[in-house]
C-alpha cells in the first residue's frame, strides 16, 4: 500500500512516498519558488542520486504534476505506475474546531476548510490548491486531511479561551487552538512505548523546538494545554516569531511606527524572535556560534529563548498536577545539546537532571536523564509525514 503525503505551503510542496507495508520512505522531495523566478524541484529516491530540476512552476498544480512525474520517472522514479499510489495525505494547518482527527477528504470537509482560510490565511489556501490539484490529476484516489489543530481539540475550554469578551468566540471562533499537534502526538505515543507504559497512564510534556516552536501538556494521552493559540504566533520566542507578549504593544507601535495592520503582522511574524533579539539570524546554529564567539544579544537571544520554554515547562507541570516525561523534537530541540542543557538546567526540583554524557547526541532517540530519575527526560525525532501516513492508510483501508 503506497501512500503519498503531501504538505503545500505559499511557495512551497514537501511530498513522501511511504511503502506502508514497512513504513519505508521510497521517495521525498520538494518543489521550492512556485510562482517565483528559479523555482526548482528536488527529488530523492531512496537508494538512488538526488535529482534537481528547474523548471518553470507558476502554480501548485504544475508543481503536484511535476511531482507525479518524478515518482514514475524511468530513470529517478520509485514506481511504475500512478496507480499504485492508493491514497493521499495532505498536511492542512487549521481545522478550527470542526475536526477533532483526520478526515477523509469530501465536498463537505472541502467547504469547512474554506471556511478556516478566515483563521489561517497564511496556511489554508495553500494546503487547499494542494488537495484541489491532487484531486484534479488523480480523481479516483482517495485524499486525508491530517489536522495541526486536531490533537488539541481536547484542551478544556478554561485552557482554550481568552480573557476577551465572549463574544469574539462566539462569532469568530478566536480561541486558543494549539498547533504542531501531529508531531507532539508522534513524540508522545513514542516516550510512552520508550517507558513501557500506556498513554492514559503518563504525564508528558512535549516541547517541539524548530523555527517554529510550540510545547504541549499532554495529560494521560489527551492535550490538555499548547503555547501556540489563535495563530501560531502565540507562545514561545521562535526564529523570527514574538510569541507571547502584551497586546498593548501593538497599538503602541503601530502608532509610533505608523504601521498598517500588516506591516505589524509582518513585524511580529517574521522580524521578531530569536532574530529580532540577536540581530544576527533566525538559525539558532548561527546564533549559538556568534555567542560563542562572545556576542551578548546572540546570548541574551538564548537565554531568553531557554527561559521561556522553562517557564512553560514549570505551568505544565502545575497543569498536570506532575509530570513523568519531557521530550525534546524538532530541528532545535532534536540537535542540540547546549539548548536542552540550558532549558533543563534548574528543572531539578522536579526530580531529574540532564546526564551530559547521554545529552550529547544529535537527530536520534535517546534518554537523556540520569539513571533512576523519576522524571525521564527524551530526545525523540518528529515524523510528521510518518504520522499523515497512517493516519490515510487507517482512514482509507476501510474504502478499499
Ligand atoms: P521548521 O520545520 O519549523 O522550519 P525545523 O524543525 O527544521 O524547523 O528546525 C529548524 C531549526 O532547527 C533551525 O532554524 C535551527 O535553528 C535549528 N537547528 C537545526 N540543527 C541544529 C543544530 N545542529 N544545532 C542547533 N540548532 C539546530
Amino acid at each position: 500500500m503506497k501512500v503519498l503525503v503531501v504538505n503545500c505551503g505559499s511557495s512551497s510542496i514537501k511530498y513522501q512516498l511511504l511503502d506502508m507495508t514497512d513504513e519505508s520512505v521510497l521517495a521525498k522531495g520538494m518543489v521550492e519558488r512556485i510562482g517565483l523566478e528559479g523555482s526548482l524541484l528536488t527529488h530523492q529516491p531512496t537508494g538512488k542520486d538526488k535529482v534537481i530540476l528547474d523548471p518553470e512552476i507558476p502554480d501548485h498544480s504544475k508543481g503536484i504534476a511535476l511531482t507525479l512525474e518524478a515518482l514514475v520517472h524511468p530513470e529517478h522514479g520509485v514506481i511504475d505506475s500512478l496507480q499504485e499510489i492508493v491514497a493521499i495525505g495532505h498536511r492542512v494547518v487549521h481545522g478550527g474546531e470542526a475536526f477533532a482527527d483526520s478526515v477523509l477528504i469530501t465536498p463537505e470537509v472541502m467547504n469547512v476548510l474554506e471556511r478556516c482560510i478566515e483563521m489561517a490565511p497564511l496556511h489554508n489556501p495553500p494546503n487547499i490548491l494542494g488537495i484541489t490539484a491532487c484531486a484534479e490529476l488523480m480523481p479516483y484516489v482517495p485524499q486525508v486531511a491530517v489536522f495541526d489543530t486536531a490533537f488539541h481539540q481536547t484542551m478544556p475550554k478554561y485552557a482554550f479561551l481568552y480573557g476577551l469578551p465572549y463574544e469574539a468566540y462566539e462569532k469568530y471562533g478566536v480561541r486558543r487552538y494549539g498547533f504542531h499537534g501531529t508531531s507532539h502526538k508522534f513524540v508522545s505515543q513514542c516516550a510512552a512505548r520508550l517507558m513501557g507504559q500506556h498513554m492514559t497512564n503518563l504525564r508528558i510534556i512535549t516541547c517541539h523546538l524548530g523555527n517554529g516552536a510550540s510545547l504541549a501538556a499532554i495529560k494521560y494521552g489527551r492535550s490538555i494545554d499548547t503555547s501556540m493559540g489563535f495563530t501560531p504566533l502565540e507562545g514561545l520566542v521562535m526564529g523570527t516569531r514574538c510569541g507571547e507578549i502584551d497586546p498593548a504593544i501593538l497599538p503602541f507601535l503601530m502608532k509610533k511606527e505608523r504601521m498598517s495592520p500588516d506591516q505589524i503582522d509582518r513585524y511580529l511574524n517574521h522580524q521578531s524572535g530569536v532574530l529580532g533579539i540577536s540581530g544576527i539570524s533566525s538559525d539558532f546554529r548561527d546564533i549559538e556560534t556568534a555567542s560563542t564567539a562572545g556576542s551578548e544579544r546572540a546570548q541574551l537571544a538564548l537565554d531568553i529563548f531557554a527561559y521561556k520554554v522553562r517557564k512553560y515547562i514549570g505551568g505544565y507541570v502545575a497543569a498536570m498536577g506532575g509530570v513523568d516525561a519531557i521530550v525534546f523534537t524538532a530541528g532545535l530541540g532534536e540537535n542540540s545539546p547546549a539548548m536542552r542543557d540550558k532549558i533543563c538546567n534548574g528543572l531539578e526540583f522536579l526530580g531529574t537532571r540532564i546526564d551530559h554524557d547521554k545529552n550529547n547526541i544529535r537527530g536520534k532517540i535517546a534518554e537523556i536523564s540520569v539513571d533512576g530519575a523519576r522524571v525521564k527526560i527524551f530526545v525523540i525525532p518528529t515524523n510528521e509525514e510518518l504520522v499523515i501516513a497512517r493516519d490515510t492508510k487507517m482512514i482509507c483501508s476501510g474504502l478499499m
